[in-house]
């Protein structure tokens, strides 16, 4: 298993740094947050160290996206949330403090104003469909 010496999250996988665990298997573990935005704010992470998303292996990503989903439901329960967010946090400029691949999963209550600023705007004619040319381009190479 890869794992980074420097890293906390490495270090909490390895049973060395403590944490309120809720769920572990070989290559998974969930955790409670140690500053959470709302009540049962849970981190799932694989246990190797990957610093992003798009650096995660398929198959890593297939068994994390298994707990978070079977977890998800338990945890918004547990708090008696009406929903929950779940995110995902890459790079700096995205908020990502920690640079061991996380998901968050936030239980929410209606009004409760966690995420207050959602900043929708409206693309210009055509930029929607030339920025999805790039995309689709850069998933070719
Ligand atoms: P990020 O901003 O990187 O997406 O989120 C990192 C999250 O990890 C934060 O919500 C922060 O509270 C949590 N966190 C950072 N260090 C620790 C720790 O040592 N233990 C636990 N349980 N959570 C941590
Ligand atoms: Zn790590």
């Amino acid at each position: 298993m890869t794992g980074k010496a420097e890293c906390v999250f490495c270090g909490i996988a390895a049973g060395k740094i403590p944490c309120t665990r809720v769920y572990e298997d070989d290559r998974v573990l969930a955790f409670m947050d140690i500053g959470p935005i709302s009540d049962g704010h849970t981190l799932v992470i694989p246990k190797a160290h990957y610093e992003r998303l798009d650096q995660c292996p398929a198959e890593v990503l297939a068994e994390t996206a298994a707990v978070i989903g079977r977890l998800a439901g338990p945890v918004a329960e547990a708090v008696g949330a009406d929903g929950y967010n779940v995110l995902c946090n890459n790079g700096s400029a995205a908020g990502q403090v920690v640079e061991h691949v996380h998901f968050h999963i936030i239980p929410r209550k209606a009004g409760d104003g966690v995420f207050n600023r959602w900043p929708a705007f409206q693309y210009p004619q055509g930029k929607a469909e030339a920025i999805a040319e790039k995309i689709k381009e850069k998933l070719k190479s």
